[in-house]
């Protein structure tokens, strides 16, 4: 829509990816070229030199969330690591435990999991989060029976970016002896989070999420006497039996690095990126157009905005974006399909309110530039639809 020939839409869907960070693609490189021996070949040079920078990829990835390096286990992505971390530890539950609480909010794979699980004759209870997004302990203990052997809830989510109060319901779940679970693959990096803190016991990271190459994530699994999990994948036994495999020394490499920089940066890229979005919304106020933010905005991720306006239908509204910004109708994950999202519904929205909403998520990369390109380029595309009353149709055309 507006000028500007040959130039890519500024990219504003942090959520579903991000870009390597430049410093951790030049980590990377001589893990390709040179060091390409197997880490887990102990006879030579080149097993050993690849082998330290998988070790000190792991305790990069450990401090992000506390964690002890020993307790790190090194997979494909989030996704892989949800699998592990649900399939394994209700493999080990107990008889008598084999019910499972979690949140009408998660991801996609971890939904997909519980379901699983459910039709294998586990009892699944999905807590409702609060209209704002965040879900209230209270919910969480009232779901707790004698019987509940896991809890597995989303640390912030993919969709509107609510920060769940996690250490509030490690303190549920840590007296009770019940295993606890996070899917950390938003909320790591970007908000403070503490394995000790939140008495958690599996969390679910992935490096392209923050700013690391895709297909390597993490699972955290907490060393004490009697927890352990099984494993999905069997082998040649490497990640200490949890998960055979030559591990991709290249990728490890590139999480670790992220890991670091997020670790070192975390605190001003969070002020900087909640800056632009406040921005953001700052400018949308001043164009005097009606918009709505679907969850609470200061209990967020601050590169989150999740909003709509009135009810014009956002995959509409991104065609008349798709030259300026990308941004999304939903997650990703779910955009395949024109299925409402489930976490909006959740939080209350209504059906069109639900398909008229648009994630927007800022990046380490994004500048004020982008910002106000994108708030202009918004303005534009809204202002081309007759503005519906909250009663007309969802699928309102451009003027
Ligand atoms: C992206 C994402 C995943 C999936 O991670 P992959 O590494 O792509 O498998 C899982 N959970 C959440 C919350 C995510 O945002």
């Amino acid at each position: 829509m507006t000028d500007r020939p040959n130039r890519r839409p500024v990219f504003l869907d942090h959520h579903s990816t991000t870009p390597v960070d430049p410093r951790v693609f030049e980590a990377m490189r001589p893990y390709f070229l040179q060091a390409y021996g197997n880490p887990h070949s102990a006879d030579h040079a080149y097993g050993w030199e690849a082998e330290r920078a998988v070790e000190q990829a792991r305790r990069a990835v450990a401090a992000l969330t506390g964690a002890r390096p020993a307790e790190i286990v090194f997979t494909s992505g989030a996704t892989e690591s949800n699998n592990l971390a649900l399939r394994g530890a209700a493999a080990e539950l107990p008889e008598g435990r084999r019910h499972i609480v979690t949140s009408a909010i998660e991801h996609p794979c971890v939904v997909a999991v519980t379901e699983h699980l459910e039709a294998q004759g586990f009892a699944v209870t999905r807590v409702r989060p609060e209209p704002n997004g965040v879900i209230d302990p209270a919910r969480v203990e009232a779901a707790l029976r004698p019987e509940t052997g896991l809890v597995s809830l989303i640390a912030a989510n993919h969709e509107i970016g609510t920060v769940q109060p996690l250490e509030a319901i490690g303190a549920l779940t840590r007296p009770r002896g019940i295993v606890f679970h996070t899917d950390a693959a938003q909320a790591a990096g970007k908000v403070p989070l503490d394995v000790e803190a939140a008495g958690l016991d599996l969390v679910s990271l992935s490096a392209h999420k923050l700013y690391g190459p895709k297909g390597i994530g993490a699972l955290y699994v907490r060393r004490r006497p009697g927890f352990s999990i099984a494993p999905l994948i069997l082998g040649g036994g490497q990640e200490k039996g949890l998960r055979s495999g030559t591990l991709p020394t290249p990728l490890v490499v590139g999480f670790g690095a992220a890991a670091a920089i997020a670790r070192a940066e975390r605190d001003t890229e969070a002020a900087r990126l909640g800056g632009l979005r406040d921005r953001l919304v700052a400018r949308l106020t001043a164009s005097g157009l009606a918009f709505a933010i679907n969850g609470s905005l200061d209990r967020r991720l601050p590169q989150n905005l999740d909003i709509r306006f009135g009810e014009i239908a956002a995959i509409d509204l991104l065609q008349l974006l798709k030259d300026d910004i990308a941004i999304s109708a939903g997650s990703a994950c779910a955009s395949a399909t024109l299925a409402p999202s489930a976490t909006l519904l959740a939080i209350g929205l209504n059906e069109a309110q639900a398909l008229a909403s648009v994630r927007i998520g800022l990046g380490r990369f994004t500048t004020e530039a982008e910002i106000d390109l994108a708030a202009a380029a918004l303005i534009a595309a809204v202002r081309r639809f007759d503005v519906p009353s909250p009663f007309s149709h969802n699928s309102a055309t451009p003027a």
